[in-house]
Parts: C-alpha cells; sequence; structure tokens
C-alpha cells in the first residue's frame, strides 16, 4: 500500500496539532494500479476503451435492420415504440407503418396461470423445443404490475437464462410503467415488430392481475392456462370466467409423486370445461398434462396448436379473430385517448373536486356532474383550439 503519511490521513477539520480525543482518520484507498502484494505497478494489458454512446438510428435504418432480423436493431424499434417521449411517436408509427406488410405470419400464444403454476419453466422449454426445430421464437410479457411498481416481475431474462441464449428467441420483459391501456398498446405493437424481424411464433406471458388475461386474450390466436394438480383445492386460486377465455388447460408438474394427481386433475378440468362456453367456436378446448421440467408432454401441445392453427384458418375463425381484435384495438386506444384528453385537462383537474364534492353532498346528481364536466371540457377544447388558430393566422402574417 503506497504511503499516505500522517499528513495525508488526516481529515481537513482536525486541527493540526490533534488531540486524542479526534479518533477518527481517512484511511488510504487502495490504488488499483498497484499490486497490494508485491506493491509493484500494474501495467494494464489492455487500454480500456471509451465507447460511444449508443447512436439513434434513424426511422428507414430501424426498418431495414428490424426486417433482416437484426436483433439489436429489433430492440431499438421496440425502446422507441415504448418511449413516451412525444417526439418518438412519430418516428415509432412510422417505423411500425412501413413493416407492417411483414406482420400477421406468426402464430400468437397466450400463456397465463398463477405464480409458480411454472408459467417460465414451460416457457423456456417450450422455446427451446421450438428454436431447435427450426422456429424463430419472441417471448413478451403484459404484466399489470409494472404499472404499480414501475418494474417487472414478468418476461424477465434471468428467469429463462438458457432460452436467453439461443439466437432463435428473442425475450423481451413488460413494457414498464404506464396503465394497462398503454402497456396493452405497446405489446401488441412490440408483437407486430417481432413478427416483422422473422418471429413466427409469439409466446405472451401474463399474470392474472386485474384485466391482463382479457387484455392479453384479445392479442393472441391461441390462449393457455398452466394449473397446478388438485384442480378442487387450487380452483379457488383460478379466477371465475378464465377457463372461459382457455383454448387448452394444462396441468403442469405432471412428474414424479405428482405425475398421478396431475392425471386426475386432467380428468378434473376435462368435466368442468365440458359445462363451459368454448373460447373458439369450432374449437373443443380440452384438459392436458405436461412437466415443463422434465419437457414432456410439450411436443403433444405443440401438435395441439398446430391444429388449432389449422381449423380455425380453414373454418375462416382465424381471421375474424384477428380482424376484430385490430378494430378493437383501435376503439381501446381511442378510449385511452380520449380518457388521457379529458383527465389530463387543467380546466376539468380544477373543477373535478368541487363537483365531486357536490355529488357527495347530494346537491347535484352523477349525471348532472358528468354533464357539468363534460360541457366544461367541450368548451375548455373549443377555446383551445380558438387560440391555436389566432396564433397560427397570425404566424402567418
Ligand atoms: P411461474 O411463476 O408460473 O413462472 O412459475 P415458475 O416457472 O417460476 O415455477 C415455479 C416453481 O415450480 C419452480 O420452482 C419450478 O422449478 C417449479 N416447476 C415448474 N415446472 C415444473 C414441472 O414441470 N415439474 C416440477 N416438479 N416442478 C416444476
Amino acid at each position: 500500500m503506497p504511503d499516505l503519511g500522517e499528513k495525508d490521513s488526516r481529515p481537513s477539520w482536525v486541527p493540526v496539532k490533534k488531540n486524542p480525543e479526534f479518533a477518527c482518520s481517512v484511511m488510504g484507498g487502495i490504488d488499483s494500479n498497484i499490486n497490494s502484494v508485491t506493491e509493484e505497478k500494474i501495467i494494464p494489458a489492455v487500454a480500456v476503451k471509451s465507447f460511444p454512446l449508443r447512436r439513434r438510428y434513424t426511422a428507414e435504418e430501424l426498418v431495414k435492420g428490424v426486417s433482416e432480423g437484426d436483433r439489436m436493431m429489433l430492440s431499438q424499434a421496440i425502446t422507441l415504440i415504448e418511449s413516451n417521449a412525444p417526439k418518438d411517436f412519430d418516428k415509432a408509427q412510422r417505423v411500425l407503418q412501413a413493416l407492417l406488410p411483414r406482420t400477421g405470419n406468426a402464430l400468437r400464444i397466450g400463456i397465463t396461470g398463477v405464480p409458480g403454476a411454472g408459467k417460465s419453466t414451460f416457457i423456456e422449454a417450450f422455446g427451446q423445443m421450438l428454436c431447435s426445430s427450426g422456429h424463430r421464437v419472441a417471448v413478451l410479457a403484459v404484466d399489470p404490475t409494472s404499472s404499480i411498481t414501475g418494474g417487472s416481475i414478468l418476461g424477465d431474462k434471468t428467469r429463462m437464462q438458457m432460452l436467453s441464449r439461443e439466437p432463435n428467441c428473442f425475450i423481451r420483459p413488460s413494457p414498464a410503467k404506464g396503465t394497462l391501456g398503454g402497456v396493452a398498446r405497446k405489446s401488441r405493437e412490440t408483437m407486430l415488430l417481432c413478427e416483422a424481424s422473422g418471429c413466427d411464433v409469439i409466446l405472451v406471458e401474463t399474470v392474472g392481475v386485474g384485466q391482463s388475461e382479457t387484455t392479453v386474450r384479445s392479442m393472441v390466436d391461441f390462449f393457455m392456462l398452466i394449473v397446478l394438480t388438485g384442480a378442487g383445492d387450487d380452483l379457488q386460486g383460478i379466477k371465475k370466467g378464465i377457463m372461459e377465455l382457455a383454448d387448452a388447460i394444462v396441468v403442469n408438474k405432471a412428474d414424479g409423486d405428482n405425475l398421478n394427481r396431475a392425471l386426475v386433475a386432467q380428468g378434473e378440468y376435462e368435466r368442468m370445461v365440458e359445462f363451459i362456453r368454448p373460447a373458439t367456436e369450432g374449437w373443443k378446448t380440452h384438459a392436458y398434462c405436461c412437466s415443463a421440467i422434465k419437457k414432456a408432454g410439450l411436443k403433444e401441445l405443440w401438435e395441439v396448436m398446430q391444429a388449432f392453427s389449422q381449423v380455425t384458418k380453414k373454418s375462416g375463425v382465424f381471421k375474424q379473430r384477428r380482424q376484430k381484435q385490430v378494430l378493437s384495438w383501435v376503439h381501446s386506444m381511442i378510449d385511452e385517448h380520449l380518457h388521457n384528453l379529458f383527465y389530463n385537462d387543467n380546466l376539468i383537474k380544477g373543477r373535478m373536486p368541487a363537483v365531486m364534492q357536490s355529488v357527495l353532498n347530494s346537491v347535484i346528481s352523477p349525471s348532472q356532474a358528468v354533464t357539468e364536466l363534460i360541457r366544461a371540457f367541450d368548451m375548455d377544447r373549443a377555446a383551445v383550439k380558438h387560440f391555436e388558430d389566432i396564433s397560427r393566422s397570425t404566424h402567418k402574417k
């Protein structure tokens, strides 16, 4: 260790002639250029290079890169889609617009289940199986908790370490922060970008919180519910109605001592789906068993998904669903836009508390409150437009 000497070890506020009560001193740090054992100077073998900041690509470069299947460019394009900066919105939409003709060719599969059911283990094993048979797979996540915590608990690369090393697999965590509507819009557009980059299977994972299952159902062709054994006990953990969304119910962890219980559970679910309206017209939902850990039953499930694709494509249900989905995306985006416009309006923000208080005090009815707020909103929008027109005409002069 280099000799710092008495002078260097004394904090500046310690008197030169320090008294014994000054017990603290500054310790000499370790000099990274000195070998702490031999005390010889270390000459770095390779000079540390300074990397330039990642450059922002043009829309044209992103379109070209994504079309060529470049993963780095795909990541960049998704980051642009996920950006909340208004300046990025137009560029992101230009990229998406140019890539639209290359989209729509993947089989979109939604996967849900309670935490611990084995979703990420399943996706890891299933994704690897698909990649090894030549498919290009994208794994996305719709995580409603991200809008609350600002973080993501799903689709995390660290949860699927083997799969994330596959060159034919692209894993993207849930877009962080934002309303479920915002997260859904970004996930749908991300899905399109992945298709444009050549992915032919999209796996969308979600955990059953809030409306996330319905949201994912509205994004995918085939929806799969992963459940645990002991259907009777575990059913409490499955939300009512979720089975009506599923095209397949998969009892995972059908291995070891659990195998027999899994088969019993499969039978119980099979009986239950008899009483449920099928999620997809012309397709009978069945219960299956698999073991994600032992990689058992995965090939059979892929065959079920392919059969689903063939049957629904032949009957036209596949195309009809996609058309319905795209139209409902438009409506949900309009809803989201109007919602933001209304609740972010300064006049509305100012008036809302007093109007709500009047409703609580029974001074006005809820309907009157709505009429009053909407009228105020209309007037405010008209005033804003009026000022914009005036400023535009003054600029022209
Ligand atoms: P997720 O929360 O639904 O994503 O569940 P995980 O994939 O993280 O799995 C939860 C736990 O179940 C982990 O400890 C897994 O190792 C275990 N697990 C997942 N799949 C299987 C399986 O097929 N068999 C057995 N025995 N355990 C499994």
